[in-house]
């Protein structure tokens, strides 16, 4: 990708964020000129933005295959997770048991933190050093007076792929309610809710091409919910606000790509990924990879550079124009190594230097051999640089 300025820009971190498509865009123009009606308005102008959003509820259902009520507009992937962990916990108020995993996004993390200083007991569900989760630690978990399970459908900074169904069942037989976070999942891995045992999922517009600022939460027609913002009577009463048209369009539109460009990520996208992660393991020693290797995200390689900080690796990719991030965009600031990676017992020394490079659709094969070509160079000049650490010939 290059930018108006002369420099050039790699960017690899589409975990953290995406590049709004320019279909999307285009799409978004008309409701920041002429189409500024209120939705709600009783009018006509008012009326054909109320169908614009219905229109765009209909794209966004179809990707998760839901139907079009199960849909509800948020302003972001947070938001979702917290309406749906608040909005079931205070439809059942006499359960005061949830279950969650240690490697969830802050999102989810944070508030079960929370509730456990509020009355709940909360269990957070180990990994092994895949990142993987063992089904039968949930069976033991469960309790009668469960009633939230949270579990993501696919993990930010390694890309594991959690088993949502068998998870689900699960969850069902005793009766909880199953949320399930698939930010990073939608738009590269396909979902389909139609006889699931998911009642409730998180979706982030910023992930998947559509701009920072709308989200969705799908509620199960049937489940229990109680609305964490409360106002007017906007998404049939499960989130009050004035609807941001403009970006709920955009992400009718983005899902549509999204879907239509599937089969690109998991097959152009990978091969774009599994080329610079072998090369990079292959060619620069004391490389390992963090998570799962299999059950992963066609877009994700989270690789450790034992010795050396990760910080410093990015720095010197910076300087040559490639984005990619060190532990999760939202916790990158802070020195600690990144929870995930804790959670799997990934040793200090590799868990410092750990590197997460996230492709899209709009990255080029080229592109993997100039971060090679800048990557080689950094770890071994930062190895050098340590005091300590003897030299890597390779
Ligand atoms: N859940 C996961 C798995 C994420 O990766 C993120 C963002 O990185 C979020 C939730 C939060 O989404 P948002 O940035 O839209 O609030």
């Amino acid at each position: 990708m290059e930018k108006e300025t002369s420099k050039r820009i790699v960017y690899v971190d589409n975990n953290a964020t995406t590049s709004i498509a320019s279909e999307v865009r285009d799409a978004m123009m008309p409701y920041f000129n002429d189409k500024y009606a209120n939705p709600s308005s009783m009018h006509t102008f008012g009326g054909c933005l109320s169908k614009d959003i219905e229109a765009a509820r209909e794209k966004v259902a179809r990707i998760i295959g839901a139907s079009t009520q199960e849909i509800v507009f948020t302003s972001c992937g947070t938001e979702s997770d917290n309406a749906a962990i608040f909005g079931t916990l205070s439809s059942y108020p006499d359960r005061k048991h949830v279950i969650t995993t240690r490697i969830e996004h802050p999102a989810v993390l944070i508030c079960g933190e929370y509730l456990q200083r509020h009355g709940y007991d909360v269990t957070f569900l180990s990994v092994d050093s895949y990142g993987r989760i063992d089904p039968e630690e949930l069976t033991k978990s469960m309790r009668k007076d469960t009633v939230l399970v949270s579990i993501m459908w696919a993990n930010n900074e390694v890309g594991n792929i959690y088993p949502i169904e068998e998870l689900g069942r699960i969850v069902k037989s005793f009766d909880s309610v199953f949320h399930v976070d698939a930010v990073q999942a939608a738009g590269k891995i396909p979902i389909n809710l139609k006889n699931s045992s998911v009642d409730l999922l998180s979706l982030s517009g910023h992930k998947l091409h559509a701009p920072k600022g709308v989200g969705v939460l799908y509620i199960k027609r049937g489940t229990r919910f109680r609305p964490y913002i409360m106002g007017g009577h906007q998404e049939r009463g499960r989130r009050a606000g004035t609807e941001n048209v403009p970006y709920i369009v955009g992400l009718g539109v983005a899902c549509e790509l999204a879907m239509k460009n599937i089969n690109d990520e998991n097959t152009r996208v990978k091969s774009m990924r599994d080329y610079l992660e072998k090369r990079i393991l292959d060619e620069i020693p004391s490389a390992y990879l963090n998570g799962d290797p299999i059950n992963r995200l066609p877009n994700t390689t989270n690789i450790s550079f034992e010795f050396i900080e990760g910080e410093a690796i990015l720095l010197m990719l910076d300087r040559a124009g490639i984005c990619a991030s060190s532990g999760s965009a939202c916790t990158s600031g802070s020195l600690e190594p990144s929870h995930v990676l804790r959670a799997m017992g990934v040793p200090f020394t590799r868990a410092h230097g750990s590197i997460r490079f996230s492709l899209s659709r709009y990255n080029t094969m080229d592109e993997m051999d100039y971060i090679l070509e800048h990557l080689k160079p950094a770890v071994k000049r930062l190895r050098e640089m340590s005091p300590g650490v003897e030299s890597f010939a390779k």
